[in-house]
């Protein structure tokens, strides 16, 4: 008898990829270049390791089941009141309370694809119905989609701006007309996981002060995993509407979701703003270099306002990859409908580009 819940059988296991260590065993590569996750090239932040070590000696103890020093720094850091601050073991976390909170089967999901899988597969484990918008044909976010996609009823709306894996991002008119579109009765759910590289753009909207004025349920999605360089210690925030949304998400979420070394290492991380500024400065100087290159080669490469590029490799991606793995390069292949031939590579630093850009001309020489 199969006793689990239909929607969570009907579930696809998140694709986490593979880890440095695994690709070093099986293919034994002298140097591992893993471009499949969005990671920091320049890792934590020297403060941050410092505040590791310092802590480590606490470790016997629970860490603070409120995250109370982090919501107070990152309330002086955003300009959010911390009751209106929620943390999470990453972002995903917060996705993950979002619907245990709010889904019910039946409910209406509307999000982007290619997009973010969790974005999909949370609302469905819920039993909820998904309607994914596509983007346009130039790689944008395809806003008359969105308002016809947005014209019948939805619980919720979620996407990622810039957006994962495509790295477009939706400017302020865009914003505006999809937030004016969204039915009143929904839950807006922007995750700006990568926040940080295009903060600056003239164009980003300033998703707070826009959202301030509805009167909707609405949270902004921020991490420290990708600027920030701390992945691996999952930690990421929203910044909520109303307290009494962050005071559900505290209902549905594990008490101490957040452990101890994650709080004291984003505390930390949030007093060295130059560390951010210099991974990002780093991050775009490459990408620009990294998609010339593509370009160069012919490929089709999207415009990205990330630490990541999408681009059309002319052939089925999963194998490239598969390629790729033999000269230590680990990217992501995409694998939906339509997107067979694409792959997201993460920005690293000019070592691991160069070693992805030569294995990949390697490759081509051989195939030709
Ligand atoms: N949202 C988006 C759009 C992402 O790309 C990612 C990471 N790939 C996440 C959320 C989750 O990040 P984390 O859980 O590490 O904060």
């Amino acid at each position: 008898k199969n006793l689990a819940r239909p929607a969570s059988r009907a579930l696809g296991v998140y694709n986490a990829g593979l880890s440095a260590d695994a690709v070093q065993q099986k293919y034994g590569v002298a140097r591992i270049a893993k471009l499949a996750s969005n990671e920091n090239p320049l890792g934590a932040s020297p403060k941050v390791i410092a505040a590791l070590e310092a802590d480590a000696r606490f470790s016997a103890i629970y860490p603070d089941a409120s995250s109370a020093v982090l919501r107070a720094a990152l309330a002086e850091e955003t300009g959010v009141s911390a009751e209106n601050i929620v943390a999470g073991n990453g972002s995903e976390d917060i996705l993950h309370m979002l619907a245990l909170a709010f889904l019910n089967p039946g409910d209406r999901v509307v999000t982007l694809i290619p997009s973010f899988g969790l974005h999909e597969i949370f609302p469905r484990m819920m039993g909820a119905d998904v309607t994914l918008v596509g983007v346009s044909a130039q790689q944008q976010f395809d806003i008359e989609a969105w308002e016809q996609a947005l014209s019948t009823p939805a619980k919720m709306v979620i996407f990622s701006n810039p957006s994962n894996p495509v790295g477009c991002m939706l400017g302020r008119e865009g914003f505006a007309r999809i937030i004016d579109a969204a039915p009143q009765d929904c839950v807006l759910v922007i995750d700006e996981a990568y926040f940080e590289y295009c903060e600056n753009e003239p164009d980003y909207p300033d998703s707070l002060r826009v959202l301030a004025e509805q009167s909707r349920p609405w949270i902004v999605l921020r991490t420290f995993s990708k600027a920030y360089g701390l992945a691996g210690l999952r930690i990421g925030y929203g910044l909520a509407s109303h307290p009494e949304l962050v005071n559900l998400l505290d209902r549905v979420r594990t008490p101490f979701n957040i452990n101890r070394s994650a709080q004291t290492a984003a505390v930390a991380a949030l007093q060295d703003k130059q560390h951010v500024r210099d991974s990002i400065a780093l991050v775009t100087a490459q990408r620009e270099k990294m998609a010339a290159e593509l370009t160069d080669l012919g490929f089709t490469v999207a415009p990205s306002h990330a630490n990541f590029l999408f681009f059309d490799c002319g052939q089925p991606s999963a194998e490239l990859a598969q390629r790729l793995l033999t000269y230590g390069v680990i990217i992501k292949p995409w694998r939906e409908t339509g997107y067979e031939n694409w792959i997201r590579v993460s920005v690293g630093n000019e070592q691991d580009n160069r070693q992805f850009m030569q294995s990949l001309k390697y490759i081509l020489a051989e195939e030709a």
